[in-house]
Order: structure tokens, then sequence, then C-alpha cells
């Protein structure tokens, strides 16, 4: 349930009623939008009806709610969600913000491999037109005798990028042991498709502010997928970036398949911003332009796309990266259907 504030409650209306929800076993996050205050009440075992949280001081209404996912439904908050990032060291860098008007291109290799061909990839994929960079440090691979990944030592080769070509960093982290180093180089948080449902992860990084980049589980529902979204939310970080990244079914033909019904549904559902990722969806560099194209136009929000300048010997992925000459082509026509698409 949903109770909406009226213009004129007092701090001490909204921490009265919220002690009062809490003391009679239930959650509250008190949340701001449009300068009112509003509260998001778990009902689960809670013993009070919601018409009567009418009845107290500064609560102008209560609204009950259908979706599971209350924080992230469109119920809780109509307004499409912004997550913008900045680069507080470096103001002259542009923000980029998810959820807007702007298509968002993340791009860059899998995993890190070297200090080298890391520079060179990020070097490339900047001229094309790309301000956000993505390398795995920690990788989740399938085989344990595969490359996992330089860890530690991939995080300052991500730095590097950073103050070189002033991109932001996406990268993943699979623990929370992992959480303090990465979040002080990157400006967004990746959590893998295989982690969709670590759920004590998804809560510690409900404590932090930065933004979290959570892939659907390849077999969730959407449902799932929102409620994932949710534990971040609940526990306090309102900044999450949702990417589909393609899920199994019977088809083996390519390496998952796109859910392109996944982002109209999504955005009438939930107000968060949501990318797709063509690179995991497809496994093929040669099907990654017309599905990137395909989830523009279905409401994707950005890209992340994976690059290589030496796809035949990447250590990770390289079958489905796609060379940086390719970007700039890629970007002009998936910019021109997002443009039709705000122009209606
Ligand atoms: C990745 O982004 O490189 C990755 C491993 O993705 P996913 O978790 O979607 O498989
Ligand atoms: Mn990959």
């Amino acid at each position: 349930m949903i109770i909406l504030m009226a213009p004129w409650a007092t701090e001490k209306h909204v921490s009265d009623l919220r002690k009062h929800i809490i003391n009679s076993g239930m959650s509250a996050s008190v949340l701001e939008n449009a300068g009112r205050k509003l509260i998001a009440v778990s009902l689960c075992g809670g013993p009070l009806f919601e018409k009567s949280f009418e009845t107290w001081p500064g609560v102008e209404q209560t609204f009950p709610i259908i979706q599971p996912f209350m924080l992230a439904s469109r119920e809780f908050n109509p307004e499409n969600t912004l997550i913008q990032l900045k680069m507080k060291k470096s103001p002259g860098v542009k923000p980029a913000i998810f959820g807007g008007n702007d298509v968002q291109i993340i791009a860059g290799p899998c995993a890190v491999e070297d200090e080298k061909s890391c520079m060179e990839i990020a070097e490339k994929v900047k001229e094309a037109g790309c301000n956000i960079f993505r390398g795995g440090v920690f990788k989740a691979r399938t085989s344990p005798y595969a490359f996992q990944g330089l860890g530690k030592k991939g995080l300052k080769i991500l730095e590097k990028i950073k103050k070189q070509f002033g991109m932001f960093i996406v990268t993943e982290v699979l623990d929370s042991s992992e959480i303090p180093p990465t979040i002080e180089v990157a400006d967004v948080l990746q959590i893998g498709t295989r982690n969709m449902t670590n759920f004590r992860l998804l809560e510690s990084l409900g404590k932090f502010d930065k933004p979290i980049l959570l892939k659907r589980g390849m077999s969730s529902t959407i449902r799932e997928f929102l409620m994932a979204a949710e534990y971040i939310l609940k526990n306090g970080n309102p900044n999450v970036i949702l990417c589909e990244r393609g899920i199994r079914t019977f088809e083996t033909h390519t390496r998952f398949t796109m859910d392109i019904n996944a982002f109209p549904a999504i955005k009438q559902i939930s107000h968060l911003p949501i990318i797709a990722d063509p690179s995991h969806a497809t496994g093929s560099w040669r099907l990654v332009e017309s599905v990137s194209l395909a989830a523009v136009a279905a409401g994707a929000d950005g890209l992340l796309i994976e690059v290589h300048t030496d796809p035949k010997n990447a250590l990770s992925d390289g079958v489905q990266s796609i060379l940086p000459e390719r970007l700039p082509a890629l970007i002009k026509k998936v910019r021109a259907i997002k443009n039709i698409l705000i122009e209606e």
C-alpha cells in the first residue's frame, strides 16, 4: 500500500506514522515525489487495514498496490526515474542520464584482459562516441577453468581509463566483499544474470547510492526480475537500471533469446530505466546491430555492447564482440530510431 501525505504534512506527521507502522510489524519506506512525501507499506502480516491510515493527521489518501514490487512499480512512481552519472572530479564531462530522451551506449570488452589492450579498446570506443566504458574484472564464468578476470589489478586499469579518457565506468561485482574496492572506481556496479537472485548481495547494494545495473536472470520472469530490483530499492538505493540480456528458450540457434516484449511490458509497469544487452542475448556479433535497433524501437533506454579490437583472441566472449569500427554506424541508427520515438 502507498500512503500519500498531504502537501501540508509535517516531518512529525510522517515520522509518527512511520514509527506506528513499524511497531505494528510492517515495513515502511518514506520516499518523496514532486515535493510530496509517500510512505510505501508492506502489509504482509500487518494487523491494520489500509483505510484506517486515512484517519492519521497529515494523511491525504491511501492506495492499495496490486504489484508485489511496490517501489519498482509505476503505481508508486508514475514518472520515469532518471538516473544520472556525474563525474565529480571532472565537472567538464557531460553527465549521462538513463531513462530520459537519450540512448546511453555502454561499451567495452567482456573482460579487462591487460592494460594495453584495454586502453586501446577504450580509446576507440570513446572515438566512436561512447562515454561509458564497461569491462569485467571479477568474472562469473560458466567454467571454473576459464579466465576469471584480473580482480583488483583490473580495477587499477579501469581507474586509468576513467582518468585518461573521462569515461564513466561500469563493472560487475560477484559478492559483497568486492563492493568496497569496486565502488571507489566504478560509476555503476553491474549484477550479472547469475546473481540476480543473490538476495543478500542485492540487500548489500541497497546500502549504497551508487547506480546498480541489474541484469535479468536468464531463467527469470519479468515479475521475478522486478522483485530482485525491489530488494535493492527496499534497502535504500533508488538507483536501479534494469538490463534485459536475453533469456533461455527452446531455441538454441542463438546463445539466448532477447525478450523484446520485456521493454514495453516493463515500461508499462515500472518507472525504472531499462537497457538491452544484445551481445549476450544473441551470442553472435553479426546479430548485435539488428537486435540493438529492435530493442531501442521497443523502448530500451540504452545498450550494453561488447567490443573488442581483436575478438578472435579475446579471453572471454570474443564471438559476440563487435569491432569498435562498427560502433559509429550502429549508434547513428539507434539515435535515429530514438528520435522518431520522442517526436511522437
Ligand atoms: C557480462 O556482462 O559479461 C556477463 C557475464 O553478462 P551476463 O551476466 O548477462 O551473462
Ligand atoms: Mn560477456
